[in-house]
């Protein structure tokens, strides 16, 4: 008998179709994409796009009004607990105690992932030594500053090594510097293989050779890598780019060929 070809890997996370509306206000209107591991994606989108909408429903805050979403191939309409136990989530709001230390904190939240003991330990260690955030594991949070609070964040949602990450405005009321360490620590874990969903409507964090989708008005308008979609749009900046997709402005090369300055 002959071998059977491998079955194919599901996506980290898969959105099918997906559909939410407030009330009669839509939010999302039919959102589909699949998410690989190993891909910085980022979901680039102006303010009231949907994408909190979106992470509310990945989430399972809210149930979609339609459509599906799978996660590592576990629909998490019906299996809620090995879909969710595959993600790592980063809110847009911080929730950490700000009274309680960086290590109280953590432990807390491997707790509630069932992680217990020298087990936990040994994770911890592992996190705080990568994120830089060893010698500040005995201080309040409120000791520290927004970077390093996003980067304790950032530690917590990867405490049970989920295989997606998704992070939802995560540098908002950071300075450069902060934001450029988290995008930077985010950007490595895509490298080892986490599949990436990144939030945000800074078109500065995406980076070359980043998966870019477009989302404006609950729907994508766009899913390309960073310097295919300038291509696609012959626009000379993502920011251009981004631009024309939201409908805030022509690319420079319509803009020109209109006869219109920069
Ligand atoms: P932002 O970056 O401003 O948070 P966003 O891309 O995350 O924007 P959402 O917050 O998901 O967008 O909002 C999508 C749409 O849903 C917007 O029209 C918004 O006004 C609406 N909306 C969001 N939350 C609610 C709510 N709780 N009740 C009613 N409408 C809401």
């Amino acid at each position: 008998m002959g071998a059977h070809p491998p079955a194919s890997t599901p996506p980290a996370l898969s959105l099918e179709a997906l559909s939410f509306s407030y009330g009669d206000r839509f939010a999302l209107d039919g959102v589909c994409l699949d998410i690989e591991a190993g891909v910085f994606t980022a979901l680039l989108g102006p303010n009231g796009a949907g994408k909190t909408t979106l992470f509310s429903l990945i989430a399972r805050l809210f149930r979609p009004s339609a459509g599906r979403i799978r996660v590592g191939g576990h629909d998490l309409g019906s299996q809620p607990n090995r879909a969710l136990a595959r993600l790592g989530i980063v809110f847009q709001q911080p929730t950490l105690d700000l009274d309680l230390t960086v290590g109280q904190n953590l432990r807390y939240a491997a707790r509630l992932h069932g992680i217990a003991g020298g087990r936990a330990r040994a994770r911890i260690a592992a996190l705080l030594d990568r994120l830089e955030l060893g010698e500040r594991q005995r201080d309040k949070v409120r000791e520290l500053s927004g970077g390093l609070r996003r980067r304790v964040e950032l530690a917590r949602a990867l405490l049970h090594e989920p295989p997606v990450l998704l992070l939802d405005e995560a540098t908002v009321g950071l300075d450069v510097p902060s934001r450029t360490r988290i995008v930077d620590d985010v950007h490595a874990l895509a490298a080892r293989g986490v599949a990436v969903l990144w939030a945000t409507h800074l078109v500065d964090e995406v980076r070359a050779g980043d998966r870019v989708v477009v989302m404006h008005r609950g729907a994508i308008r766009a899913d390309a890598e960073c310097g295919a979609l300038m291509r696609q749009l012959n626009a000379p900046s993502l920011t251009e780019a981004f631009a024309a997709l939201i409908g805030a402005a022509p690319p420079a090369a319509a803009r020109a060929a209109a006869g219109v300055g920069p």
